[in-house]
């Protein structure tokens, strides 16, 4: 049993918010799994924005998330079902730091897509924390977020690219702010969705950013890794 002082300490370990560590157990081979559990005793309904407090179902499952030292830590989740008393219809909360239907922690996909920057997907896979697929998936969502938002203004523009694991050749272009090494954008469903080559992604990509932003920008490195195909 672990003690109040020991669910203290790791709960501020943790640091997640709204999230309690209740419990943890250390697996040899396998790594830490925290049991967390929600503080909060509502959650918002998604179709009328009604608080709710009345719960309908649990939905405990594990995810990753940043490895504790040498250790790989797992977080068992609640992912809790609530039902609204003004559609009378449950649904899954929101929680900050997982998305959902995915394993593994907002942040932990934040770390290695900066891990994947600085290496390739192959060898950040290799430390064995996450898998090839889930490093495509959080670049897939991170390209997504992204879109959705215009950057703000910065000064020098890294433009790079990532080689990605299926399909040989397959390649997603990045794009950088130099000066403090934040992601502004991630091509790669765009190639697919617009058939454009990449060359002509990345334009259309700066001429949605707007005059008023690219007369900021100062300077531009391009270090792509197969050029032929560029060029
Ligand atoms: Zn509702």
């Amino acid at each position: 049993m672990a003690s109040k002082r020991d669910i203290k300490i790791l709960t501020e370990l943790l640091d997640l918010g709204d999230v309690k560590v209740i419990s943890h157990r250390l697996h040899a081979g396998i790594g830490i799994i925290l049991q967390t559990e929600s503080e909060k005793l509502y959650s918002i309904c998604p179709k009328c924005g009604t608080k709710s407090h009345k719960l309908h179902q649990n939905h405990r499952h594990i995810i990753k998330d940043l490895p504790f030292g040498e250790k790989q830590v797992f977080l068992e989740i609640n992912r809790r079902q609530f039902k609204c008393e003004k559609c009378k219809k449950p649904f899954s909360e929101d929680l900050d730091f997982v998305r959902k239907k995915r394993t593994y922690t907002k942040r932990l996909a934040y770390k290695t897509i900066q891990e994947v920057l600085e290496n390739d997907i192959q060898s950040v896979a290799n430390k064995g924390i996450v898998t090839t697929e889930e490093i495509e998936r959080m670049l897939k969502d991170a390209s997504q977020e992204l879109c959705d938002s215009k950057p703000s203004a910065f000064k020098r523009l890294g433009i790079d690219e990532i080689a990605l694991v299926k399909g040989k050749g397959n390649y997603c272009a990045v794009l950088i702010d130099l000066d403090t090494s934040k992601l502004i954008a991630i091509l790669s469903d765009v190639y697919d969705r617009l058939r454009l080559r990449k060359q002509e992604a990345v334009k259309k990509i700066l001429r949605e950013w707007g005059v008023e932003l690219l007369e900021q920008i100062e300077e531009v490195s391009i270090d792509l890794w197969n050029l032929h195909s560029m060029y």
